[in-house]
């Protein structure tokens, strides 16, 4: 299959050329130059096996197709499980059962164990330069740690990310450097874009990124929509419709995308934070990106999201299309923390903030008499925001094993200035 830019300036390339460039070079995004048509799908008995049913497509004429099978099964060896909820015809898509407790170690798995094989025959290590505000950069590290040709260099800004975020960024070691930078996410970001300008700096150390706008993130998280919307539909003959907390778009694209593909799934509604950027253009406003605002769900604290511009390709321009296919629902961050504790003291159960926007929404949606089989999608495990879950609940909340493996490792950072030098010092040792 071939891939174009959603600009349409850039040459057509294969899978494994547009997942190891990122971005387009007109700074588009990759996008299949035709969806493959809907067909009948039929859940594989594995999450891999659904994967590749469900990618080969995609990867059909590129050299990695022979390796897709193996691919799926390294990168999908944990479970995300379709959970009722007490209330009724209500579910919860888990997607926290990966090495760092969020959805991010789906795509991220996928990613590095494609570039890897995709670098095999270099012998110069590709440096993945990844500026973080929590999650991505330890779903990152936990997926390249130790993957062969290549090497992760994590920035995130010191003091303003999580203990627990903290710890997890820096107690990987070996191929993973991690830094704290004395200045803002913005300051990492700006300086992880400077290096990924700098071509002079690009002729010694190859670098890339490895943000949600990779193909090699977005395609694979298909597949988690595709095994439960397949299998629910086998069991109880209904559409799965689904509310999916949403930042960037890049999981709610997957299961539009999934949908095209022809996985029985019925609506797709969308839950952001406070950044309603997404919620105004969808109630008839224009699409205009703003600054950010700090939320509790701060995972999703975006105001200009990537993947719309995909989102915008696949209805070809057509906005008024696009409003009449979806709905987006705004959540204030009080009424996240009321949503969390509410559902704890009436049902027993523990939602992170990210997920609880998404609850909240169903709540609405159920009060206005909508009907049908919903299920919410839980992005991360609530432990993980543990500051903000547990005074709501008032328990201790208990940490899933692999995210207490890793915070029982001991942890490093170096510390480093606000300034590109410091980074291209890093990156040149
Ligand atoms: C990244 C993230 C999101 C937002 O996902 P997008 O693909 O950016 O829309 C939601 N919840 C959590 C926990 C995340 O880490």
């Amino acid at each position: 299959m071939q891939f174009i830019s959603t600009r349409d300036s850039s040459p057509a390339v294969g899978l494994g050329q547009a997942i190891a460039a990122g971005l387009a070079p007109d700074g588009g995004l990759y996008v299949p130059r035709q969806l493959p048509a809907k067909r009948q799908l039929q859940a594989g008995d594995s999450l891999a096996e659904t994967a590749s049913m469900l990618l080969a497509p995609f990867f059909e004429g590129d050299s990695l197709a022979p390796q897709l099978a193996e691919i799926c099964r390294q990168a999908f060896d944990f479970p995300v499980p379709l959970r009722v909820l007490a209330t009724p015809d209500d579910h919860v898509l888990e997607l926290f059962h990966g090495p760092t407790a969020a959805f991010k170690d789906v795509g991220a798995r996928f990613l590095a164990n494609a570039l890897s094989r995709l670098r095999a025959q270099d012998t110069t290590p590709l440096t993945i330069v990844v500026a973080t505000s929590g999650d991505t950069g330890a779903a990152v590290a936990a997926a390249f740690h130790r993957q062969p040709g290549l090497r992760v260099v994590v920035m995130y800004p010191d003091g303003r990310v999580s203990p627990r975020q903290a710890h997890q960024l820096g107690c990987f070691g070996d191929n993973v450097v991690a830094l704290r930078v004395a200045g803002s996410f913005d300051d990492c970001q700006a300086m992880a874009k400077q290096a990924l300008a700098d071509r002079a700096l690009q002729a010694t150390v190859p670098l890339s990124s490895a943000n949600s706008i990779s193909l090699g993130r977005l395609l694979p998280q298909m597949t988690y929509y595709a095994h439960a919307g397949l299998q629910h539909h086998a069991s109880s003959g209904n559409l799965l419709n689904l509310v999916i907390p949403t930042g960037n778009l890049g999981n709610a694209l997957a299961a539009i995308l999934a949908r095209e593909l022809g996985v029985p799934l019925g609506q797709i509604v969308l839950a952001t934070n406070a950044n309603d950027v997404l919620p105004r253009f969808f109630d008839g406003g224009d699409y205009s990106p703003a600054a950010s605002v700090a939320t509790i769900a701060n995972a999703m604290d975006v105001g200009a999201p990537s993947n719309f511009e995909r989102l915008r390709w696949l209805y070809r321009g057509n906005d008024m299309a696009l409003r009449k296919a979806f709905r987006a629902f705004s959540v204030d961050d009080a009424t996240i923390r009321q949503t969390i504790a509410r559902r704890h003291a009436g049902h027993g159960e523990m939602f992170c903030p990210h997920t609880a926007t998404a609850v909240q929404v169903l709540e609405q949606l159920r009060e206005q008499g909508q009907d049908g089989d919903w299920a919410v999608v839980a992005t991360a495990h609530p432990a993980k925001f543990e500051s903000v879950v547990e005074p709501l609940i008032g328990m201790p909340l208990q940490v899933p094993t692999a995210l207490a493996e890793l915070l029982a490792r001991p942890a490093h950072a170096t510390p480093v200035p606000a300034d590109y030098q410091a980074l291209k010092e890093q990156l040149l040792a």
